[in-house]
């Protein structure tokens, strides 16, 4: 008897919860909330071809549930009359070269396109001839590198940005080849860097070595809906989770902000 009371104790307990939605903590989807494009390249030096395998399976475990939907792609081309119908495009270690697709991506981005781009994705030089891929990037063209790709000590320099804010304020990332960029993206007022190498790191490197200077990782301008991440060379991208929640982090955020609405309050 004592056990069938409680039972219809909390029946009632459930049913008044259920019937109070708005102190409920979880928003069931009631399907794919958006949909992103991974672009990739295969053609690529090795380590980041191994990048792109590994990106491939890492966003792909991220929709177990159909939580969203993934399209993988080596090329823009088929998209180029409707890319907006995807709400990120994820460049793991790809950009557009030739004119339709640059134009494609471009138009994209100017009306409220997200982008999540890693490493190489945004390796450009004197040879890229694209002014306009520097003013989406919010910095100059590829300065230097560390040699042997390496971990290292890194420092989240805004606390209560929605990528960072459940990050330790310090933490080691994994192995990785670091891009220095001239003019940084520290010098552009569209930028907000988020997350910087730490300076207690230098000398950096065991070939080629890099000896000072503000060294942003990963920034967002402003002006576009996007992240940039520097990690991206090799197959440890994808094995520590604190980076693994910082890529999480950047990829919800960058959705999240689509002007279309936020898909996560669906
Ligand atoms: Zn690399």
């Amino acid at each position: 008897m004592k056990f069938k009371a409680f039972l219809a104790m909390m029946l009632v307990a459930v049913c008044a919860w259920a019937q109070a939605p708005d102190t409920y903590p979880a928003n069931y989807a009631k399907g794919p909330r958006f949909h992103a494009l991974l672009y990739y390249s295969t053609t690529e030096e090795p380590a980041h071809v191994e990048m792109a395998e590994d990106a491939i399976k890492y966003f792909k475990d991220l929709t177990v549930g159909d939580g969203w939907i993934l399209t993988t792609d080596t090329s823009l081309r088929p998209y180029l009359d409707n890319m907006d119908q995807f709400d990120i495009i994820i460049a793991v270690n790809a950009q557009p070269h030739d004119p339709a697709e640059r134009e494609a991506f471009q138009k994209y981005m100017e009306n409220g396109g997200g982008w999540l781009g890693f490493h190489a994705a945004a390796y450009n030089d004197r040879n890229t001839h694209w002014p306009w891929f520097n003013e989406f990037l919010g910095c100059g063209a590829f300065y230097c590198n560390s040699w042997p790709p390496q971990p290292v000590l890194l420092t989240v320099d805004v606390t209560n940005h929605p990528v960072t804010k459940n990050l330790p304020v310090k933490f080691v990332a994994p192995e990785n080849e670091w891009y220095m960029w001239n003019p940084s993206p520290a010098e552009n007022p569209d930028v907000e860097v988020l997350l910087s190498l730490d300076q207690s790191n230098y000398p950096l490197g065991l070939k080629d070595v890099i000896s000072f200077g503000d060294f942003p990782i990963a920034w967002t301008n402003h002006k576009y809906r996007m992240v940039y991440l520097n990690m991206g060379h090799g197959n440890r991208e994808f094995t520590d989770a604190t980076q693994n929640l910082l890529v999480v982090n950047a990829f919800r955020w960058v959705v999240s902000q689509n002007p279309k609405g936020d898909p996560f309050l669906k």
